[in-house]
């Protein structure tokens, strides 16, 4: 815990995986001294209540907001328009106004017009996540060693950029800042299509009517189970997502398509060192991972050998 909070309230909207998790890890740093939450699901702030990581758990959005000096929108991309609009009139002057969504030049063409003169609106993302869902899933682990991404927009408050840089750095992230646009190429190649293969993959394989379902479940620790921990993540959030960065994803998905058609070609005519000089490549690529520290070298991601 290091120095005083940085936000006196915090108000937190949609407590699932992302918002429960900064909840937790709030506390845990000591990034604001209090912490109200809201979620438009009555059966959520319940169970975010027998769980206990918040001082307040509002059923109303204007009641949480109120006096808040950081406002974090932590629900699926799709509601962030909606629900600037709902607040802007509870907002305290000379707050700062945040998310976490996923995509980054749609929530600021959504929301960002709704947020009154005198707020301060950043959007960020933490790039940290699991496939899981809900209040129970979150934990104060979640953000150490990974990156946040701010997309300030221009002529942004420098105090108030540092403060909310400051308080994801509580949170254990690193900070760096990026323009929309950029965010939104990078994280198509690197989060959105990888989801989409795995959709994709995993949706091919229960539609083959040559081999059995009970064939692909129990033959999958084969490759075919590690794309289902990403096919597993929550529908709402990523039906969102493809949706909101429809532009950058398309772009992505042409090149991926291309380089697809090659691979298909060197089946077909047998050109080894084509495959060979890939599959070289690709494993560079996840020593590169290992070594910037954004995962563990363990094999077979860490599974335990007697159990995997
Ligand atoms: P989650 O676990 O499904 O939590 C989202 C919560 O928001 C749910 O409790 C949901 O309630 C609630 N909600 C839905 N609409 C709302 C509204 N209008 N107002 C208030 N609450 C609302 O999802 P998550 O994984 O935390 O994702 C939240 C955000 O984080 C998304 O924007 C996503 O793009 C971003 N993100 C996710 C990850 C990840 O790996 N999961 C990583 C980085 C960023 P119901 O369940 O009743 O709908």
């Amino acid at each position: 815990m290091s120095g005083e909070p940085v936000f006196d309230k915090l108000a937190l909207l949609g407590i699932g995986l992302i918002g429960s998790s900064i909840a937790r890890a709030a506390r845990r740093g000591n990034a604001a001294a209090k912490i109200a939450v809201y979620d438009s699901s009555k059966d959520v702030l319940a169970r975010a209540g027998t769980l206990g990581f918040a001082d307040s758990f509002d059923e109303n959005l204007e009641d949480a907001v109120r006096d808040a000096d950081l406002v974090i929108m932590a629900a699926p991309v799709g509601a962030y328009g909606g629900l600037a609009a709902a607040m802007a009139p509870a907002l305290k002057p000379g707050a700062v106004v945040s998310d976490v969504g996923s995509v980054k030049s749609a929530v600021l063409r959504d929301a960002g017009p709704h947020i009154p003169p005198g707020v301060h609106f950043i959007p960020a993302h933490p790039i940290s996540g699991t496939e899981q869902s809900g209040p129970e899933a979150g934990f104060a682990e979640l953000f150490d060693n990974r990156w946040c991404i701010v997309t300030p927009p221009p002529g942004t408050d420098a105090d108030a950029l540092e403060r909310l840089k400051e308080f994801w750095r509580r949170l254990g992230s690193q900070v760096e800042a990026m323009d929309p646009h950029h965010h939104d190429l990078v994280l198509a190649i690197t989060s959105h299509v990888p989801h989409l293969i795995a959709y994709n993959i995993v949706g091919t394989a229960d539609d083959l009517s040559s081999v059995t379902k009970s064939e692909v479940i129990k033959y999958s620790a084969g490759g075919f189970r590690d794309f289902t921990r990403i096919a597993a993540s929550d529908p709402t959030m990523w039906r969102d997502v493809f949706l909101n960065n429809k532009e950058a994803v398309l772009e992505v998905l042409g090149r991926f398509s291309e380089d697809l058609s090659a691979l298909q070609r060197a089946i077909r005519w047998g050109d080894g060192d084509a495959l060979f000089n890939l599959f070289t490549r690709t494993r560079a690529i996840r020593r590169g991972i290992i070594d910037a520290g954004q995962d563990s070298a363990t094999p077979n991601f860490g599974r335990d050998p007697k159990k995997s």
